[in-house]
């Protein structure tokens, strides 16, 4: 049996991780952030009670910035595998925050290396690494984007990502160390965060659908991405870690399509014109906005033999028909006198 740490547990791909490693066998012990509510919802389904004897996913205290608590869980834990899925991985939110972003995303991931860089020194036990890189590092550079397009990072996020992509290459080169980048296009599911464009379109769409609101205000419709499914992502990331030697990779459809035409699929699909309803606001507008990410996967295809099973179509349908789903069941409670908080802080 293998054992695996994931940092970003809580979110959109530590939970499909979750479920793809449980489901081969491995114990998986998650790192979370301590916060005054339970920030666990995505991985609910999967928890045990750990004095259980079929317990495979323990969760354990712990933050990107706290190097000793780092280098605690991997002694503890011994892994054989470390996925770094944390991060502040919000673009615009990294304008309001470059520093702290710079913090955990960049040097969250030097901590993390280095932890296991001098475990692996001390013990001789051999840990693999997965680095959650990302398209955003092309930034402006001119699709199609893959593994030999310069960098151009236009957000700090990114800025710092790329900070991460070089950390866990010098690793590799320095240290002998198997660890690879994953440089993963947008990828997008009923549960990524509801303030990431395609998510706020479909939640907006099932709110809208059932009369709980009027308008949808959005930024630049213009700007394109390559917009694959999470769960099949978190499957190339798995098989990066189990190759004969490391490298990086990159993930994508090979399609893109702009925010308007993912808003005007999402509206149509529950019979509605986008039109009637979105709005323009420019306090969604970047300060540099990344225009056209389009994904070539060529290579990776070729070495992984992956490829995505998931179209842009089926995508989108299945994210309207959750987000349809959840805003049936506020109406429901509101019809029945319950108070329905809409979240969020009008920036994102
Ligand atoms: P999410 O935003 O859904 O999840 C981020 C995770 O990081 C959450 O579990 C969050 O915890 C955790 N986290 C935040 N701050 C810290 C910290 N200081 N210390 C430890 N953990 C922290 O991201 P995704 O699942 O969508 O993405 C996973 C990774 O892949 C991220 O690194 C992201 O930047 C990268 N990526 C994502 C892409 C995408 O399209 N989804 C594309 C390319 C790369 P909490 O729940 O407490 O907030
Ligand atoms: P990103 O590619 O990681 O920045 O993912 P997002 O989903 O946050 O944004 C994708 C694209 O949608 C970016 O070019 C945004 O400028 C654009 N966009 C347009 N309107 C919005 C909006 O209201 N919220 C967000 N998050 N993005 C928007």
């Amino acid at each position: 049996m293998k054992t695996a740490i994931l940092t970003g547990i809580t979110g959109q791909d530590g939970s499909y991780l979750t479920e793809l490693l449980v489901g081969k066998g491995y114990e998986v012990h998650g790192i979370i952030r301590r916060a005054s509510t339970f920030n666990t919802d995505r991985i609910d389904h999967l928890y045990r009670d750990p004095h259980e004897t079929d317990t495979r996913m323990f969760l354990h205290y712990g933050d990107l910035s706290d190097s000793s608590g780092l280098r605690m869980l991997i002694e503890r834990i011994q892994p054989d595998e470390v996925y770094n899925l944390g991060a502040q991985s919000h673009v615009k939110v990294s304008y309001d925050q470059p520093e702290y972003t710079a913090d955990i995303v960049g040097l969250g991931t030097l901590r993390l290396l280095e932890a296991i860089r001098d475990f692996m020194e001390r013990t001789g036990k051999q840990v693999r690494f997965y680095q959650a890189s990302s398209s955003e590092m092309f930034g402006a550079a001119n699709p199609p984007q893959g593994l030999h397009t310069p960098f151009h990072p236009r957000s700090p996020y990114a800025v710092a990502k790329v900070y991460s992509y070089w950390q866990t290459v010098n690793h590799r080169e320095a240290f002998d160390m198997y660890a690879c980048n994953g440089i993963l296009f947008n990828h997008e599911s009923p549960r990524r965060g509801e303030t990431f464009v395609t998510r706020k379109i479909t939640r907006a769409v099932g709110r809208i659908k059932m009369g709980l609101q009027d308008k949808l205000f959005l930024g630049n419709l213009d700007a394109k991405r390559d917009w694959g499914h999470a769960r099949d992502y978190v499957e190339a990331m798995w098989m990066m870690l189990q190759q004969e030697a490391p490298r990086d990779y990159c993930i994508a459809t090979g399609e893109a399509y702009s925010v308007r035409e993912f808003a005007q699929k999402a509206f149509a699909q529950v019979g509605l014109n986008y039109e009637d309803y979105v709005q323009v606001d420019p306090r969604y507008f970047r300060p540099a906005e990344v225009d056209y990410l389009l994904g070539d996967a060529s290579e990776t295809n070729a070495v992984l033999g992956w490829t995505p099973r998931t179209s842009f179509d089926e995508l989108v349908t299945e994210m309207v028909e959750h987000d349809l789903e959840l805003a049936r069941q506020e109406k429901t409670l509101l019809d029945a006198g319950h108070q329905v908080a809409l979240k969020g802080i009008g920036n994102t």
